[in-house]
């Protein structure tokens, strides 16, 4: 059986006044539930003290990118032993604004992947289509080469203890979420790709959608048997609206 997954991702936003509300707030809201798991991925900066801010509690520490390189002179890089350290679990990688903005490509985010893995990390890959993708029926191709970059680097064992989160890229940010039935059906589509190299780990592989996930659509999306929670941009920024998305997953 798996366990939901819903995670925060708080983007280039926040402060430390911010930060320690924020975390207060979740902490209040959040403090009954069982059935769901729970992390937030602030800023790098913020770790720290978000940490010590979630101490006590059942909130998991996220972060939201990893250097591929474990020490040495690269300058302004993080390293997934620094991530380890600081007491950070989930860590975002992939995500579309970072393969838009820095280019990442499919490879590098595999190795990225490889680094987590090795470090005892569990990595959230972010996978999904661009709108013109979408419009030419090309989702399942690029979701399938996104995941075939790690599937061929590392094997299919390297989704266990992983998580996959499908982020349309229209649906980022837009207000307009993938609806459930069309979530689903990508979702599926993951999981049987996943399984055509290895059943049981696409069986039990976490597999969330991101998108416009909100406290008024995300009950509708989690009735679906192959999404697994959510990874949320705007709405995690909001206590009473995150705690409701994760009350919807439990
Ligand atoms: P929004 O929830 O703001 O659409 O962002 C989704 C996302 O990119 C989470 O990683």
């Amino acid at each position: 059986m798996r366990h939901p997954l819903v995670m925060g991702n708080w983007k280039l936003n926040g402060n430390k006044q911010m930060t320690g509300d924020l975390i207060d707030g979740l902490r209040k809201a959040l403090s009954g539930v069982d059935g769901c798991d729970v992390a937030i991925a602030p800023p790098v900066i913020y770790l720290d003290q978000a940490k010590h801010a979630l101490s006590g509690s059942h909130i998991s520490l996220g972060a939201q990118n990893v250097d591929i390189n474990l020490s040495g002179a690269f300058t302004g890089d993080i390293s997934a032993e620094m991530l380890k350290d600081i007491g950070a679990k989930y860590i975002i990688i992939g995500h579309s604004e970072r393969r838009t903005y820095h280019k990442e490509s499919d490879e590098f985010i595999a190795k990225k992947f490889a680094v987590l893995k090795e470090a005892g990390l569990i990595p959230v890959l972010c996978i999904g289509e661009t709108e013109s993708e979408n419009e030419a029926g090309k989702t399942e191709e690029v979701c399938a080469r996104q995941i075939d970059a790690v599937l061929n680097a590392l094997g299919a064992d390297a989704f266990k203890d992983a998580v996959i989160a499908y982020e349309p890229i229209w649906a980022i940010g837009t207000g307009k979420s993938a609806t459930p039935v069309q979530a689903q059906a990508i979702h599926q589509f993951i999981r049987q790709h996943i399984a055509k190299k290895d059943a049981a780990i696409a069986e039990q592989v976490i597999i969330q959608y991101g998108g416009s996930v909100n406290d008024k659509n995300a009950a509708e999306l989690f009735t679906q048997p192959d999404i697994d929670g959510a990874l949320v941009g705007g709405a995690s920024l909001k206590a009473d609206a995150f705690a409701v998305i994760v009350n919807a997953a439990a």
